[in-house]
């Protein structure tokens, strides 16, 4: 690593956590400590802050929005020269497939591209008002912005959450998940080797009812930017209230895919498995419920149990198609998930973990589910793991109502050749986003994410974002 690993980035200098204190960072593949980071806590967030408005009334905060824009591009362009190494470090601490780290470093690059060139492309209006008055509207940064990371992604969710934070000229606070935060720290060296003014990005790694907690309840916080769990986020939102803070929440997802009977069933099948199974399904848009119309229900789950016998489990550095979980106690919660397989519900395929497979590694063979009620908890609740769950269905209403009924409403897919029936479903579907014969479009930097219901509120990625980490002021001038 070519940065310190054990110390927080905080007003353009790495120092050491105030209280001296340190925690271990476990690699997933194989239970081994990676290094020590630092265990930051409510003084170092204070001094964190700090160096954030310091910087909004420094450099940062008189800087050209163009300049900006010049800075964030060359972040994407350091990122991309460092593609293979960031892969590698996210690989080793999230224990994704080495494939998968490197698209989420690429990611992380085509954020700060976009980031990058929207600086300065982000506009006020003038608005008609009555005789002598000149009316317009000024797009404003919030201020100092409080940045949330999960461990799941953490160079996607930085890339799209601090990249349009900087590009409207926000000074951040970031935290990243105390069991992964290498590729947060090695962005910041790169935005300080980018020229990134001192104090426009800091990092206070740390755990999250400490260093989190502190973020979220500091009063000179402007905004929060919140994406984990909906226990979590449910505190967020309470302490951005007691602030009277806009707050941003990315939270979890039961993300449908509805197969009906005209479908394209090989080209639906591979999008069908993946998106269960990707990052050994720790991700907030996996789609975990399958519903398939009674027509193609056999032969579409027989595709998918082929394709389950044939996934193979195992270290990070090995990239086959799914890695360990991040930790022992994600581990237990999803094989107490499948603990809970009873009455008509069962097993019907599994992949299997390599032989070599480190015994510390924390390994769980892919699992599809047939025969699921709708109502039950495996058809209800995250379960954050390679685990998908098959209901069958007879009509499109019967789809829609049950696409619809969870708490959640992140994601969904549609697989059909019907035209009508696809803007039928995009409509009726209740989620933040809506993939006609396709799921995720890889990704999409540009297209707009957040959630309906208990999946949070609020938009990242695209255009969308820049509107959510600015604040609009009007001007009324009266002239006579
Ligand atoms: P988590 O909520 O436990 O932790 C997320 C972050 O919050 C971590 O940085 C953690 O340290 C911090 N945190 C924990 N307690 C805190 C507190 N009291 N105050 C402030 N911060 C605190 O979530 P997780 O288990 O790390 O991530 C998995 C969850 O994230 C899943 O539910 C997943 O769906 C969700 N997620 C959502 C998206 C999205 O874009 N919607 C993306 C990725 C993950």
């Amino acid at each position: 690593m070519w940065f310190d690993t054990d110390k927080c980035f905080i007003a353009g200098e790495w120092v050491d956590a105030i209280a001296g204190q340190v925690l271990e960072l476990e690699n997933p593949s194989d239970g081994s400590v990676i290094c020590k980071i630092a265990r930051g806590e409510v003084t170092d967030i204070d001094r964190a802050v700090k160096a954030a408005r310091a910087a909004l009334h420094g450099d940062w905060g008189k800087m050209s929005a163009v300049e900006r824009g010049r800075i964030l591009t060359k972040m994407g362009i350091l990122v991309l020269e460092r593609v293979d190494e960031l892969a590698k470090m996210e690989a080793q601490d999230v224990g994704k497939p080495l494939t998968q780290a490197r698209a989420d470093a690429v990611a992380l690059a085509r954020y700060m591209e976009f980031y990058g060139g929207a600086c300065d492309k982000v506009h006020g209006e003038t608005i008609p008002y009555l005789d002598g008055y000149t009316v317009y509207t000024m797009r404003e940064p919030h201020g100092v912005t409080g940045h949330i990371v999960p461990w799941n992604y953490p160079m996607q969710i930085i890339g799209r959450s601090v990249g349009a934070a900087l590009a409207m000229g926000n000074a951040c606070v970031l935290k990243p998940a105390e069991e992964a935060c290498l590729t947060a720290l090695a962005f910041v060296d790169i935005a300080r080797e980018a020229g990134l003014p001192a104090g426009a990005l800091n990092v206070v790694p740390g755990l999250g009812s400490e260093a989190g907690a502190a973020l979220t309840a500091h009063p000179d916080v402007n905004h929060l930017s919140f994406t984990g769990s909906v226990g979590v986020g449910t505190l967020v939102q309470a302490a951005a209230a007691n602030n009277i803070v806009p707050v941003t929440l990315e939270l979890g997802g039961k993300s449908p895919q509805i197969v009906f009977d005209d479908a394209d069933l090989d080209a639906a099948l591979p999008f069908l498995v993946n998106a269960g199974v990707q990052n050994a399904g720790q991700t907030c848009s996996a789609s975990s419920r399958i519903l398939m119309q009674a027509g193609i229900y056999d032969k579409l789950l027989a595709m998918m149990v082929a394709k389950y016998e044939a996934l193979k489990v195992g270290p990070a550095e090995a990239d086959l198609n799914v890695g360990p979980l991040i930790s022992g106690r994600q581990k237990d919660i999803v094989t107490g998930f499948l603990s809970q397989v009873e009455g008509n519900a069962k097993v019907v395929a599994r992949g299997s973990i390599v032989s070599d497979a480190p015994a510390n590694g924390h390994y769980v063979a892919p699992a599809l589910i047939a025969g699921v009620e709708a109502s039950h908890a495996l058809a209800q609740d995250e379960i954050f793991g390679p685990v998908q769950v098959v209901i069958r269905f007879e009509t499109e209403e019967e789809a829609i109502a049950i696409a619809n009924g969870t708490d959640y409403g992140l994601v969904a897919g549609i697989w059909t050749r019907d035209g009508a029936r696809q803007m039928r479903l995009a409509k009726a579907i209740r989620s933040g986003q809506v993939f006609i014969n396709n799921y995720g479009a890889g990704g999409g930097v540009e297209l707009p994410f957040g959630g309906m219901g208990k999946s949070g509120h609020g938009r990242e990625k695209g255009f969308e974002a820049l509107y959510g980490f600015s604040v609009v002021k009007t001007v009324a001038a009266f002239h006579g």
